[in-house]
C-alpha cells in the first residue's frame, strides 16, 4: 500500500521563492531543492533558475495539528443553544455522545475526509488523531477490530494528509474503576483488545512513511494506574504518548478525592512525564504541576478555540512560557479550523487574564507572532512524531501565504507572522505543499467539490435524520 495521492499535482522538484521562514529566520532569494519528499537543499540569496518554478509569496513550514477527534467535526456549531443556566463541558458532551451513536463507518470515513482537506487549506499537513471511537453502534466490535482506524487512515490518504494516529484506551467511566455507562459503549477496550488493536494499526500503517502511530489513554479517570503500566511495557517503543490531563475543575477534584493528588502530580509521581508525552488541556494545574511539566520537556496540547467554546478554562500560558514548557495546538472538537484564529485566541485569552498586552514571547523573540509559531511548530513536531521546518533534510511540508493581500504584499519579512496572525481573517494560505507534492493550489483542494457534497449528506443523516 502507498501513501501517494493520486490526486495531488505532480511537482517539479526545484522551486523559488523571494522570501521564506527558514529553521535559522527569514532568508531572502531561496532556492529549495526537493528529493524524495524531503529538503535537500536550501539555498539562500541564490539566483533562481529555469527548471525552478516561482512561489509567489511569503513560504512557511506547515504545521503539525496535535489534538483531533475527527468524528466531532460534523456537530461543529450545533451546540451552541442554551438547554439550562448550568451548560458547560458536561452538557456538550451529552450531545456528542447522543451524536456518536449515528456514525457508521462510512460517515466516519466522509467526515474525516472533508476535516482533512480543510486541515491542509489552512496549513495543517499532519494531525494528530486521538482515536477512541473504536466499535459498532451499541458497543459490539467490528469483525474487523481496526474497522474504524482504517477508516481514518484512508481518509489521510485521500486528502493527502499525514496521520499521526493514537488509538485510544478507555475503559472506565469514572476514577476507580467505575463501568462505563451504556452511551461510551462504542470506545471501550480492555487491556488486551486495545493491544490487540494496536498491532493491527501497526500493520495498517507499514509502508506509510508519512503516518506514525502513537499511543493514547482517554484521561485518568478512563484508566487504571495497572493498564497504562502494562501498556507501555507491551508497546516498547518511543513513540508520543498522549492523554486529556485537566480539561475540567472536576476532573481534578475527582482526581484529588480518588488519589489525594492532582493529575499531572499523580502522573509524574504515579507513572514519570518525559518528552514522549503529550498532555491535552493542562487547563487547571497548579504551579509545581506547570514546572514539573516544564522541566520534563512534555508536551501542553493546548486546543484554544476548543477550550475557549467549552467554558473550559484558561491555560497558564505566560508562567509556562517563563519556565521553558513546551506547546503546541490542536483543533480538536473543530468548532473552528484555523492555525490563526488558535494562536490569536490563545495570546488573547493571556491579555483578557493579565489586563496587558504582549504576554507571549520569549527572551530571544519578541514578536509575539513569531514566537507563537514557533513554539506551536516544535510541540506539534515533537507530539505527532514528524520534522516541520525548511531545513536540509526535513520532510518537504511548506506552504505559501497569498501575497495580494496587502499586509502581507508590503510588511517587511520580519512583520509578517504578526500582520497573518494578528490582522487577517479570511484564510491566506493560497497553497501548501506535503511531502514535495502540492496539495492546495491556489487555495483549492482537487477532492473539494466531491468531499464536500457527501460530506452536506452525512451532516443531513447524522444530525437531522434526513
Ligand atoms: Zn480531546
Amino acid at each position: 500500500m502507498s501513501d501517494s495521492n493520486p490526486s495531488a499535482t505532480s511537482s517539479p522538484t526545484l522551486y523559488f521563492a523571494e522570501r521564506a521562514l527558514l529553521a535559522s529566520g527569514w532568508a531572502n532569494n531561496v532556492l529549495i531543492d526537493i528529493r524524495n519528499g524531503h529538503f535537500h537543499r536550501i539555498h539562500t540569496d541564490a539566483k533562481s533558475s529555469a527548471e525552478a518554478v516561482c512561489l509567489s509569496g511569503p513560504v512557511l513550514p506547515t504545521m503539525a495539528n496535535l489534538h483531533s477527534h475527527a468524528f466531532q467535526r460534523v456537530m461543529a456549531g450545533a451546540a451552541e443553544v442554551s438547554l439550562c443556566p448550568e451548560d458547560s463541558f458536561w452538557s456538550w458532551r451529552n450531545l456528542m455522545y447522543k451524536i456518536v451513536q449515528n456514525i457508521s463507518p462510512d460517515d466516519a470515513r466522509i467526515i474525516a475526509t472533508e476535516l482533512y482537506i480543510n486541515m491542509l487549506k489552512v496549513g495543517y499537513t499532519q494531525v494528530g488523531e486521538f482515536h477512541y471511537l473504536h466499535h459498532a453502534q451499541g458497543g459490539q466490535a467490528y469483525g474487523d477490530q481496526s474497522e474504524m482506524s482504517r477508516q481514518l487512515i484512508q481518509a489521510a490518504d485521500d486528502a493527502g494528509l499525514g496521520l499521526s494516529l493514537l488509538p485510544v484506551l478507555y475503559s472506565y467511566s469514572g476514577f476507580g474503576g467505575l463501568p462505563p455507562t451504556q452511551r461510551q459503549a462504542r470506545f471501550i477496550n480492555s487491556t488486551d483488545s486495545y493491544l490487540a488493536l494496536h498491532q493491527q494499526c501497526s500493520r495498517l500503517l507499514t509502508n506509510h512513511s508519512r503516518h506514525k502511530l502513537g499511543i493514547a489513554f482517554h484521561s485518568l479517570r478512563a484508566v487504571s494506574k495497572e493498564q497504562i503500566e502494562t501498556v507501555l511495557q507491551a508497546l516498547d517503543t518511543t513513540s508520543p504518548v498522549h492523554i486529556h490531563i485537566a480539561e475540567q475543575q472536576k476532573e481534578v477534584q475527582d482526581c484529588l478525592s480518588f488519589s489525594g493528588q492532582r493529575p499531572v502530580q499523580w502522573l509524574q509521581n504515579e507513572i514519570g512525564l518525559s518528552e514522549r508525552w503529550c498532555l491535552i488541556h493542562g487547563t487547571h494545574l497548579d504551579n509545581k504541576e506547570l514546572k514539573g511539566m516544564a522541566s520534563s520537556h512534555a508536551v501542553a496540547g493546548l486546543c484554544p478555540t476548543t477550550e475557549a467554546n467549552l467554558g473550559d478554562g484558561i491555560f497558564a500560558g505566560v508562567e509556562f512560557e517563563k519556565a521553558h514548557g513546551r506547546w503546541g495546538i490542536g483543533s480538536d472538537s473543530h468548532v473552528s479550523l484555523s492555525i490563526v484564529e488558535e494562536l490569536r485566541t490563545l495570546e488573547y485569552s493571556q491579555r483578557l487574564r493579565d489586563q496587558q498586552r504582549n504576554r507571549l514571547h520569549r527572551p530571544q523573540q519578541n514578536r509575539v507572532g513569531d514566537n507563537l509559531y514557533q513554539q506551536a511548530l516544535l510541540g506539534g513536531n515533537q507530539a505527532c512524531d514528524v520534522r516541520f521546518g525548511l531545513a536540509q533534510g526535513h520532510r518537504a511540508d511548506f506552504m505559501v501565504l497569498d501575497s495580494h493581500h496587502p499586509f502581507i504584499a508590503a510588511s517587511e519579512s520580519k512583520d509578517v507572522m504578526n500582520r497573518w496572525l494578528f490582522a487577517c481573517n479570511g484564510n491566506l494560505v493560497k497553497d501548501v505543499f506535503a511531502a514535495g507534492k502540492q496539495q492546495i493550489k491556489n487555495f483549492k483542494h482537487a477532492h473539494e467539490e466531491a468531499s464536500r457534497s457527501d460530506f452536506i449528506r452525512v451532516i443531513k443523516k447524522v444530525m437531522y435524520d434526513t
